[in-house]
């Protein structure tokens, strides 16, 4: 059964939909821990005061309390706990650890009867906890052990979704081989447990590391839980690796220790003269009045407290997936514990794979947090595809203007600029120099060249990547000289050694730089053609290049900001421009020339027959019609849906990767745009 859909997504996270008995929530989300015996918060509170979507609880507590256990088999767990919203349940692994059991204390299998009896909406099974302290030895075993419980469990869920939980302790091989082991059996979510421990260490490195090693095996249509997840300070980062479901204990454990969670931290209240929080609560009271109520009622004040700010929490991340500024909010984040900034940099380094789940065609703004700015999935692959696909690699002089990124270009350097225009690439070619690399002329409108913010004084990590990308483009390319527009920007000096190799004329003005171009080289007045082949490469690569130089074709600019409008061809619209990415969308029109050059495969996705009539009428192309996507397409590129008989069908934006849209049977895989009756 499909349970999953995914609406957008931003690096690893996903903002997504998840379907129960007990109704559809949104996620990320949080599950607050409810202590069916002992919770001094109505678990429909949760919901009603604090906007909490699902709760989890544990039935082995619920199994070994009689009066728990017999209520639970009479009225579900949904009487038990007198909710009647979605209801995950735990199996006791984590008391197992926690208070050292011994191993016949919990049956495996009974533990799924169980939660199957009691009608939780999500079971999980009883796996092997496996401590981050211990030897590598115990860690295969307990992976081992795991597995072999969820091969019996999985088969005996039945209308029950269950919960399949990855272990390997910090054995990023282990974490792997677990969830690939895991990810083949039919789960309907997919914890990675063991991280509590790590957690309670501050050894959030070793919790990207293992997270980003599970994921690389679980099945994309699946949602995963960072089980034990309750800090607020983690939500962002941990939902920007792909985690979608999170609980907290924490929001009962650290109040009932007179300790306040903050989205920075934590703070005792016993220490606080002020509330630093926005909360209903502290917003009604004052921090002196708080540390001297009785103890339950304080305690109960700090669990509110604690549950508005975890909540408020997973909203911000929601918004921030929605608006593609999920990586930013990570990167303030931590700044709050140098722990964190160690995690935010362990995911740098592990860049390659944000970048290929991170949509193409963002438009959001990028501001610069810090070194992790420059690389991004969004900057990063912007100079990845320039080094493939940049058409321009022979010429006479390559015109370098150092640059911040103030916006647009074209007004800081519209002199050159004007004269550029002029003249073939053979003979000139213009880049720009900003701290997040090299941004070509002919891409200066393409996001996210003009969407990035930098301040004056960068980091010097940032520049060091920025002069390693400069020589990266310029090896790419052929040409016999150097001239480099001195500007009052951080990249200006990165230039100083280039004379070394290179023959570099200096200039201080943008008139002296046009002196410098030799005059009487080829020239040609059809920049906007120029511009056209970058984007097209640019967007699907080499052999679509050509479009340009079709008979009857027209660039239409906007005169006033320098950006193409749309293209025409014989006075039909052929590709529009999204003002805020810089990107071209194909009409329908411009999807059969895709198509008629034989665009890559990559950007071709076929539908089912039945399917065909809605995309030619324009409705979105879902992810369950999908018979044929490449494994190379991204999200968010520019694609033609086609029936089986290699008939196009429309033209749209992939909302899905390649490969998610063929696992997943929910949602939308391409937004149609245009399409044969629309
Ligand atoms: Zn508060």
């Amino acid at each position: 059964m499909a349970n999953f859909e995914i609406k957008a997504k931003d690096g690893l996270a996903r903002l997504g939909r998840f379907s129960t008995k007990h109704g559809t929530v949104k996620t990320p989300l949080l599950l607050p821990v409810i202590h069916p015996g002992k919770s001094v918060i109505p678990p429909k509170d949760l919901v009603d005061v604090f906007g909490f979507q699902m709760v989890i609880t544990n039935s082995y507590i619920i199994n070994s309390h009689e009066r728990f256990r017999e209520k639970a088999i009479a009225e579900g767990v949904h009487g038990l706990l007198d909710f009647n919203h979605p209801i995950m349940t735990d199996s006791g692994t984590f008391q197992m650890y926690f208070h050292d059991l011994p191993k016949e204390e919990i049956d495996p299998i009974a533990i799924i009867e169980f939660q199957k009896q009691i009608k939780t909406d999500i079971g999980t099974i009883l796996d092997a906890f496996s401590r981050p302290d211990v030897s590598r030895e115990q860690v295969e075993k307990d992976v081992k052990l795991s597995l072999e419980r969820a091969k019996m469990s999985v088969g005996l869920k039945g209308e029950m979704m269950l919960a399949g939980t990855v272990q390997g302790g910090i054995f990023e091989d282990l974490r792997e081989q677990s969830a690939q082991a895991m990810g083949e059996l039919d789960f309907d979510v997919y914890p990675i447990g063991g991280v509590v421990p790590m957690m309670e260490m501050y050894r959030y490195a070793d919790i990207v590391r293992v997270t980003l090693a599970a994921k690389k095996h679980l099945p994309p249509n699946r949602p995963v839980h960072l089980f034990g997840c309750g800090h607020p300070m983690l939500f962002a980062q941990a939902a920007l690796l792909g985690c979608d479901f999170f609980d907290s204990a924490s929001y009962a454990k650290f109040a009932e220790k007179g300790r306040m969670l903050l989205t920075t931290g934590t703070v005792h209240l016993k220490d606080l003269t002020e509330l630093p929080c926005e909360c209903p609560v502290c917003s009604s009271t004052t921090a002196s009045i708080l540390q001297n109520l009785p103890n339950e009622e304080k305690t109960l004040a700090l669990m509110r407290h604690n549950l508005y700010v975890s909540a408020a929490e997973m909203r911000r991340v929601r918004q921030a997936i929605a608006d593609g500024k999920l990586f930013e909010l990570a990167a303030q984040r931590a700044r709050s514990h140098p722990a964190l900034l160690e995690a935010l940099h362990v995911m740098t380094e592990n860049m390659d794979q944000l970048v290929e789940s991170d949509p193409f065609g963002k438009s959001s703004s990028i501001f610069y947090t810090g070194a992790e700015t420059a690389v991004r999935p969004e900057i990063s692959r912007f100079h990845n595809r320039v080094l493939m696909r940049y058409p321009f690699r022979n010429t006479d002089t390559v015109v370098i203007v150092p640059d911040i990124g103030e916006r647009p270009f074209s007004d800081t350097a519209s002199t050159i600029i004007a004269e550029v225009r002029t003249r073939t690439p053979d003979d000139t070619i213009l880049l720009f120099f900003t701290p997040m690399g090299i941004v070509p002329w002919e891409l200066e409108h393409v996001h996210p060249a003009q969407q990035c913010i930098f301040s004056k004084d960068v980091d010097t990590k940032t520049l060091s990547l920025a002069k390693s990308r400069l020589q990266e483009i310029l090896e790419m390319i052929a040409f016999n000289k150097i001239i480099w527009f001195e500007r009052d920007s951080p990249t200006n000096h990165l230039g100083n050694d280039l004379e070394s190799s290179y023959e570099v004329i200096t200039t201080t003005s943008a008139s002296e730089t046009i002196n410098a171009l030799e005059s009487g080289k080829s020239r040609d007045s059809d920049w906007h053609i120029r511009k056209l082949r970058a984007l097209l490469m640019y967007q699907w690569g080499w052999n679509i290049g050509d479009i340009a130089d079709l008979e009857g074709l027209q660039v239409v600019f906007s005169r006033s900001t320098g950006k193409i409008r749309h293209v025409t061809l014989n006075n039909d619209i052929i590709f529009t421009v999204v003002p805020t990415t810089g990107l071209l969308t194909p009409t329908f029109k411009g999807g059969e020339i895709l198509l008629h050059h034989k665009i890559d495969d990559t950007f071709i996705i076929t539908i089912e027959k039945d399917a065909g009539e809605f995309v030619a009428q324009g409705k979105s192309a879902l992810a369950k019609f999908v018979i044929n996507a490449n494994s190379n397409l991204k999200a968010g590129e520019e694609v033609l849906v086609i029936n089986e008989e290699q008939q196009l069908l429309g033209t749209g934006r992939a909302l899905l990767s390649g490969s998610e849209m063929l696992v997943f049977d929910r949602g939308v895989a391409v937004v149609v745009r245009h399409s044969v009756h629309r």
